[in-house]
């Protein structure tokens, strides 16, 4: 029997708010347990919650960004239930008055372009945290994350493979980060993804019994999570077994997907209106100055890059993995204006040392990586010593030109010089004179080889298989 896979994903996106949503208290990371909280944040009996702007923006941001329908009106609720990490019996959430519904993000596997819906997006709050490895008998409670603000993003159950998930999820990073509205930390927590799995026989209507994953903390770790569940529910379905709805944990040590709680149909939330919030109201004047703020989105940027600069579609894609590595790319080719060699170098050296979200760390100035690209386009220095310069530059920073000079790095161009060099080397290899002379073209390289180990890859490469030739002859 041939099955159809069914992936729907819920993902957590942490905003990057100064303070947290309902009070003042700072959402830094890093501090002593304990200390960023206050009456609000706690829950104490008679403080009060007040709502932060900047979580409405960036709800709206999002919302815009992914078309989504923006309910003029929504409003939060009480999401109650007991756990030591919530100090107030209830989270503070959205349920059915969301703040965005009806979304859509577009995107592409393989030649395949395909359009994923988005059933809601809403605020809600950070629960506390619990910290079981202090000490032995003990479990203690840091309070600190209490109160920060989310962003929970539900898809419709609109994938039908990793693959595609994985490309639904990378989007939707992209697109938080260009938003500016969240770190997009997957390690940290700070950008994290729930995803809802099931099979159902190919060509059936309904959808089969799902489990719902957790603890994926990179894109390829979802990618495993979902290609491991794929097999076992197949499996098992083959079998003649059945798929029990239940929660799973992935297991990256062990490759699988574990059994974490069984059905959790029978939560029952009690949901209810906060009475202690006023619905939030978005008034047409505040969506029309976020829209005119909004930023050049990741799919409009990749389409610019492929016109104004000739890119193909595997550059693009590779500079707008992140709006900071697609600044660095048009603020570098600004210099040198060599556009395909730099997005070239860019994705073969630069990001193997530098990831494309890791760019604020990057030591090279965008422009000193223009230059460097110039410098090899004007021949002062070949394709392999820029590599060379590179390495010190990612160690060090720097210019480099100044590197070029301090190392005596430049390309050797002086025919004198090199026709000499050039004799010697033929007088020490006559056999393979004697094959380039019979015909055999290939031997050049092998010359050209050769004085290049003798300067150091420094020899101008244009020059030198001219000198070849002209001695040769
Ligand atoms: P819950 O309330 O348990 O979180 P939801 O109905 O809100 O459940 O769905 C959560 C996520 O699961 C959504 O992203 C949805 O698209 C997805 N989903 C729902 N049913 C299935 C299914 N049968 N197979 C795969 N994903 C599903
Ligand atoms: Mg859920
Ligand atoms: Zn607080």
């Amino acid at each position: 029997m041939e099955f159809e896979t069914v992936i729907g994903l819920e993902v957590h996106a942490q905003l990057k708010t100064k303070s947290k949503i309902f009070c003042s208290c700072s959402t830094e990371f890093g501090a002593p347990p304990n200390t960023h909280c206050c009456p609000v944040c706690l829950g104490m009996p008679g403080s009060l919650p007040v709502l932060n702007r900047k979580v409405v923006e960036s709800a709206v941001k999002l919302g815009l960004a992914t078309r989504s329908t923006l309910n003029r009106d929504n409003r939060f609720a009480r999401k109650n239930y007991f756990y030591p990490d919530l100090p107030k019996g209830y989270q503070i959430s959205q349920f059915e008055l969301p703040i965005c519904e009806h979304g859509e993000l577009d995107i592409v596997v393989g030649e395949e372009a395909k359009t994923i819906g988005i059933t809601r997006i809403h605020m809600e709050e950070d629960a506390g945290k619990l910290v079981h490895d202090e000490h032995e008998n003990a479990s203690y409670v840091d309070l600190n994350r209490t109160g920060t603000p989310l962003l929970e993003i539900v898809s419709e159950p609109d994938m039908r493979s990793p693959e595609e998930a994985v490309a639904y999820l990378k989007k939707l990073h992209a697109i938080v980060r260009y938003l500016d509205i969240c770190d997009g930390n997957m390690q940290e927590g700070s950008f994290r993804c729930d995803a809802n799995i099931s099979l159902r026989p190919r060509g059936q209507k309904e959808f089969g019994t799902r489990t719902e994953l957790k603890n994926m903390n990179s894109f390829r770790n979802v990618q495993l999570a979902l290609e491991f569940e794929e097999r076992r529910q197949r499996d098992l379905l083959l079998d003649g077994g059945e798929v029990i709805q239940e929660t799973r944990l992935w297991n990256p040590d062990a490759g699988r997907t574990e059994t974490m709680r069984g059905k959790e149909e029978a939560h029952d939330y009690r949901y209810f209106p906060d009475p202690d919030l006023v619905p939030v109201q978005l008034s047409e004047e505040l969506i029309a100055d976020l829209q005119a703020g909004l930023p050049e989105l990741p799919d409009a940027r990749r389409t610019r890059l492929m016109q104004d600069y000739g890119l193909g579609e595997y550059d693009a894609d590779l500079l707008c993995a992140s709006r900071e590595l697609a600044d660095f790319f048009e603020a570098a080719n600004s210099v040198c204006q060599q556009p395909k060699k730099l997005a070239n170098f860019i994705g073969t050296e630069l990001l193997r040392e530098v990831g494309a979200e890791n760019m604020a760390a990057c030591p090279i100035q965008p422009e000193a990586l223009g230059k460097l690209i110039s410098m090899v386009e004007k021949g002062a220095i070949s394709g392999k010593i820029a590599k060379t310069v590179f390495a010190e530059m990612l160690e060090k920073g720097g210019d480099p030109e100044a590197i070029v000079q301090q190392k005596g790095l430049s390309q050797m161009s002086n025919e004198d010089e090199l026709t000499a060099l050039v004799r010697e080397i033929i007088a020490a290899s006559p056999e393979q004179a004697q094959q380039f002379r019979e015909g055999k073209e290939k031997v050049l390289g092998f010359f050209v080889g050769q004085l290049m180990k003798k300067t150091r890859g420094k020899a101008n490469p244009q020059l030198a298989n001219e000198l070849f030739r002209k001695e040769l002859a």
